[in-house]
């Protein structure tokens, strides 16, 4: 009688039991809720989701997956929007999103140490009472791990950086299971080679995080939103880049356009907006220092046309405010019932910023169809939702044509194909046209030293 050899995941998942349990999981929910994350790629299910609590399980799982030459997918929140945690080749899906530890809290040094599965909501929950914050504030619920990992960003980064800038040090397990710790404490260091920005934005292709050392900022002693109205996106967009040039530290600086606009006011039930292209705006400081930048912010967007400034210090409309920034994706998607979004993520220099944004968005009126642009303005990086019908094939074809448009004029700009979102499955086919064949060949051999058997995250990032 024939026997069918197993196969390695089978062992694999056999010994991952032996440690973890009722931890592993194969059931079809579990694996389908571990397919994809918030994109538009085909799922593919893992042949197994493994709940990790600690490094060692970690190690242990890497360590078996090394052994076995089985791929491993490191899942966050899974709301990655480029097929980031897509199992392309199946495998073990090793969710971190249980550990949640917060393990210290340095409120000298301003620094604290998290596991990976933390969500920026619950380590601010935690700061609060100290008087400190983490600012890195992308508009999902993500771990930090999965932003370490995506080296995301968010609205506060025009002041407080991305997360590349709040990252003190990291603790990863490697493909075969060892651990090692990158960077430290030190606010400064000039001791060899960086592999702690090496690994964020690594998408999960050369480690998985186990813990993140964070910078902490103060919270500011006055805080004040704002909202201002323009003609028209051009309009808009130069007070942004005025703004900016003219050094004014704004905290946020935000940028809506019309349909956008019209999308968030009916979602998130914003009153006193007319759908026109809009910004929202925040000033952290001295009281005095926040009525100053926001005097002469309003200043710059009166010289552009811009009208209705209108502030608010108090928390409740600031929080609602900010509330409907962060759900502007979902407001997007639901202008259209049923529809769905490709997001583009183009980042330029802040000179060519208009041109980009004008462009890109006559380009998408053209094609016909619907887009939404949301932008993070103030860092030269905005997102056009391009929605489209799930049901029309060649709708979704003509979308993918708008998307790749875009992208091809961010480039001509001198910018990025992506300033936050990260490659994943999505990007892959820009990621030579933007950094060149040499460099590429150099991160290819980078993968090759730190995953010799290729089973962290395969498929991701470069085209195999
Ligand atoms: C509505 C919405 C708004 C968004 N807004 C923003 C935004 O403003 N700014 C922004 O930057 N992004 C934004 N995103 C994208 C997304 O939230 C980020 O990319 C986020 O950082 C992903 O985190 P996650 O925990 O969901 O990671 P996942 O989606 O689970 O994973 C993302 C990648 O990281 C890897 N990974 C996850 N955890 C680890 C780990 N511990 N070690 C190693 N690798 C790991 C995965 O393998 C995968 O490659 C948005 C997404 C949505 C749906």
């Amino acid at each position: 009688m024939n026997t069918i050899p197993p196969r390695p995941v089978d062992a694999v998942i056999a010994s991952l039991r032996e440690f973890l349990g009722e931890r592993v999981s194969t059931t079809q929910a579990v694996r389908e809720q571990h397919s994809r994350g918030e994109d538009q790629t085909p799922p593919t299910l893992p042949d197994a989701v493994a709940f990790v609590e600690t490094t060692e399980e970690v190690s242990r799982a890497l360590a078996l997956c090394h052994q076995h030459g089985v791929p491993l997918v490191a899942f966050g929140a899974g709301t990655s929007l480029e097929g980031h945690v897509n199992p392309v080749r199946r495998g073990i899906s090793l969710d971190l999103s249980r550990m949640t530890n917060i393990l210290e809290v340095n409120a000298e040094d301003m620094d604290c140490l998290i596991e990976p599965g933390v969500t920026r909501q619950q380590l601010n929950d935690h700061l609060r009472d100290q008087g400190m914050f983490f600012p890195v504030d992308p508009g999902s619920h993500c771990t930090i791990g999965g932003m370490c990992a995506t080296r995301a960003s968010g609205t506060n980064a025009v002041r407080y950086g991305t997360i590349r800038e709040n990252v003190l040090g990291l603790e990863v397990v490697l493909a075969d299971g060892r651990v090692i710790h990158t960077g430290g404490r030190a606010r400064k260091a000039a001791n060899g080679y960086d592999l702690t920005r090496l690994l964020i934005g690594s998408e999960g292709t050369l480690g998985v995080i186990t813990r993140v050392r964070l910078r902490l900022h103060g919270i500011p002693e006055a805080m004040s939103s704002a909202v201002c109205q323009f003609p028209d996106l051009a309009a808009a967009v130069n007070t942004v880049i005025v703004t900016m040039q003219s050094g004014i530290p704004v905290a946020r600086i935000e940028l809506l356009d019309a349909d956008q606009v019209a999308a968030c006011v009916k979602y998130s039930k914003l009153e006193n907006l007319q759908p026109s292209p809009t910004l929202f705006l925040e000033f952290h400081g001295t009281p005095a220092a926040v009525k100053e930048q926001a005097e002469a912010v309003e200043a710059i967007a009166a010289d552009h046309g811009g009208e209705g400034f209108a502030w608010a210090t108090d928390a409740e409309s600031r929080n609602k405010l900010w509330k409907a920034r962060h759900d502007a994706y979902w407001a997007a998607i639901n202008l259209i019932p049923g529809y769905r979004g490709i997001t583009t993520d183009v980042c330029v220099p802040i000179s060519h910023l208009a041109e980009a944004i004008v462009g890109s968005k006559q380009e998408a009126l053209a094609s016909g169809l619907t887009t939404c642009i949301v932008g993070h303005v103030g860092d030269g990086n905005f997102h056009q939702v391009i929605l489209f019908d799930p049901n029309d094939a060649a709708g979704l074809e003509k979308a993918w044509e708008l998307d790749r448009k875009i992208v091809a004029r961010g480039l001509a700009l001198g910018g990025t194909c992506s300033g936050e979102h990260g490659i994943g499955l999505g990007k892959r086919e820009f990621l030579e046209v933007e950094h060149g064949a040499e460099a590429l060949a150099v991160m290819r051999g980078i993968k090759q030293q730190f995953d010799p058997k290729g089973i962290l995250n395969p498929g991701k990032m470069f085209r195999n």
